[in-house]
């Protein structure tokens, strides 16, 4: 059961938000107080929503609700600098909370940002946000967050989600507040275009946890190769438009950054042998004996690797995506990747593939899908 819970874990965790521009979870249906509400009804929702809007009124009209949630309440978030870092905390998340994903965060900075990369001076600011599970310390962390980029960021404030607060059902823009409602992690903006990286991150005590920080500092890393303004051209170097439709696809900015992260991950100490082939292994729902069924679903699909967008069924995008890249590694190495994005900026997409790994990506693709044909003994071979 658990083996089985746990790639559903991360595909609904990455599937929330992940890359620049993705959609943002629905916020849960909310209405402010109105005057002929009964106390009954304010207490009600205030013990089930735990939000301010209620705990004002509450206070205002002396219920003894009121008092059941005022610590949490009360209580404010916290900033910490260091270089190239602002760490926003809320204020349920404990201390030793965020500093493992501090931590986390800073093994992967040491793994992929280099120093002799183009994309160094673009590395950073990185604004780490973490969110625990309550929802009004999520919002309070937001406005604090809002009130930093509007004061140290002012020309990409008014291009930022805390100058369009326009999304019903919440007080601030609620970006940063869905995570303590939804769990997860993303890349949320866009450094060139707002001055900084900001990653949103919701604590969470499953092993996954630390992957998810390597794959979203993955992110930070690809989008740092990419300088263009045009959101049409920075969604063509992510690797995300389809050749024969419009919305885009995960294959690659999506492969990458879970191989990447799960091959970070299987090399940390007291990590067991054989993770990275049990990952890789999960990402085609084979667990250990049995059939891989997503195998036969992309063969069965009749599409092109780079053509399955984000909607289709099982996330099947992002786990052949991630297939797709361990198989390019096991023939070309780790390096090519990050002699991939080294390039990407200058030479584009298509012609950077090329460069580096000798074949258009729609031929890769083509030879991948003969691989791909194997059993899943064979697949499972080339997995280090
Ligand atoms: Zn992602």
């Amino acid at each position: 059961m658990k083996l089985s819970l746990k790639p559903l874990v991360l595909i609904a965790s990455l599937l929330l938000t992940t890359s620049a521009f993705a959609e943002e979870a629905k916020p849960a249906e909310f209405r402010l107080p109105q005057v002929d509400w009964s106390d009954k009804t304010i207490c009600r929702l205030l013990k089930s929503t735990q939000r301010r809007e209620y705990h004002q009124v509450a206070v205002q009209r002396g219920l003894a609700c009121a008092g059941s949630v005022k610590a949490i309440i009360s209580a404010e978030s916290s900033r910490e600098d260091y270089e190239g870092h602002t760490v926003l905390v809320a204020s349920d998340v404990s201390k030793s909370a965020a500093d493992k994903a501090k931590k986390w965060l800073s093994v992967a900075e040491e793994a992929w940002f280099s120093k002799d990369d183009p994309a160094w001076d673009l590395y950073f600011p990185i604004i780490l946000t973490i969110v625990g599970t309550n929802t009004n310390a999520g919002e309070e962390l937001e406005q604090k967050f809002c009130e930093i980029v509007k004061a140290e960021y002012p020309d990409g404030y008014y291009r930022s989600k805390c100058a369009n607060p326009n999304q019903p059902g919440c007080t601030g823009a609620c970006f940063i507040a869905d995570y303590a409602r939804e769990g997860g992690a993303s890349i949320t903006g866009w450094r060139t275009i707002e001055g900084y990286h900001l990653m949103i991150l919701a604590v969470n005590p499953s092993p996954e946890y630390k992957e998810m920080i390597f794959h979203e500092a993955f992110h930070i890393y690809q989008i740092s190769h990419i300088t263009t303004e045009d959101h049409r051209e920075f969604e063509r170097k992510m690797g995300k438009v389809s050749d024969v439709h419009n919305n885009t696809v995960p294959w690659w900015s999506e492969g990458t950054a879970n191989y990447f992260s799960a091959s970070l991950y299987s090399k940390q100490p007291n990590v067991k042998s054989g993770y990275f082939k049990e990952v890789m292994g999960e990402h085609l729902e084979y667990y250990g004996d049995g059939a891989a069924p997503i195998v036969g679903q992309y063969l069965r699909s009749k599409k092109k690797l780079y053509d399955i967008d984000y909607s289709s069924r099982n996330g099947l995008g992002y786990r052949v995506g991630t297939w797709f890249v361990a198989y390019l590694v096991h023939n070309e190495s780790e390096q090519k990747i990050f002699d991939f994005y080294a390039s990407l900026d200058e030479l584009g997409f298509d012609e950077s593939f090329t460069t580096h790994f000798g074949k258009p990506y729609r031929d890769y693709v083509d030879d991948f899908d003969v691989f791909f044909k194997q059993p899943i003994s064979k697949l499972l071979r080339i997995i280090p």
